[in-house]
């Protein structure tokens, strides 16, 4: 602000006063022109807000790249996810059909197999270990984890259930016309079934028909209940489930169609 200094009334002092006020504009102009800070610092001012809003623009540029970039990321992700499931699928596959290469498989659907016992006081004898039940879980001393084991770690033969794929060599090598106190049977395996040329070694098996032959005496039964009163003591059944054998015919043509024609039954099942 410009003080105006008082000045005294009259055409002198109104023409002294009209001089005052025009040295003062050319005071206050020349002090105007002459003070350069001000443009420059409005030219500063202005400088800055241009490069801000270049900077913006440049802002909302890198924004749009980077939500691109997201999208496009996301898109790889999802790609990504697809193909691992893709090969996953393909890697069960390739694995499922190595395992069949090794004839060492999950049997989802039980497999078939024969397999005889010897009686002895009551009780039936399998090659290695007695079976008190009508089923039986393999277990190895070796390792109790995925039984049976087919990497030949806990010997040549290996542990698991034992059982023929075919009845006539099981027979042929075991019993003739004149065997007796013996069972033969169809059993069901499950679990881990390791397959071998002439038969499986499997993780469980269960009989689903049995044979037996007793000096006198034979036994044709699917029935678990026989079936497992048989495998509790051979030497306790009802007379009434037997036929007797008068003079001691061959027992083994009778066996063969049983088990082959119930084997037969239980796989139009599978
Ligand atoms: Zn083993």
């Amino acid at each position: 602000m410009v003080a105006v200094p008082f000045a005294p009334a009259g055409n002198d002092s109104r023409a002294e006063l009209r001089k005052q006020i025009a040295d003062l504009t050319r005071r206050f102009d020349a002090q105007r022109r002459s003070s350069a800070e001000i443009p420059d610092e409005v030219a500063t001012i202005d400088r800055m807000r241009k490069r801000i809003a270049a900077q913006r623009i440049r802002l909302e540029r890198l924004e749009h790249e980077v939500a691109a970039l997201l999208a496009d990321i996301g898109r790889h992700e999802e790609e990504i996810a697809g193909r691992e499931k893709a090969l996953a699928l393909l890697l069960g596959t390739v694995v499922t059909r190595l395992e069949r290469a090794h004839a060492d498989a999950w049997s989802p659907v039980p497999v078939l197999g024969y397999r005889l016992w010897a009686m002895h006081e009551g009780a039936l004898h399998g090659a290695r270990t007695v079976w008190r039940e009508a089923g039986f879980s393999a277990t190895c001393a070796g390792d109790p984890a995925d039984v049976p084991h087919s990497d030949g770690r806990c010997g040549r033969l290996g542990c698991g259930v034992y059982a023929t794929k075919e009845l006539a060599p099981l027979l042929q090598m075991h019993v003739t016309p004149e065997s007796h106190s013996y069972v033969a049977a169809v059993v069901a395996l499950s679990g881990k079934v390791v397959e071998h040329e002439r038969g499986y070694r499997a993780q469980t098996a269960r009989v689903v028909a049995a044979y037996a032959v007793w000096p006198d005496l034979v036994m044709a039964s699917a029935t678990p209940e026989r079936i497992a009163a048989l495998f509790r003591a051979c030497d306790r059944l009802p007379s009434d489930w037997c036929e007797l054998r008068f003079g001691h015919p061959d027992p083994l043509p009778g066996l063969t169609e049983y088990l082959t024609t119930r084997a037969e039954e239980e796989t139009a099942w599978i």
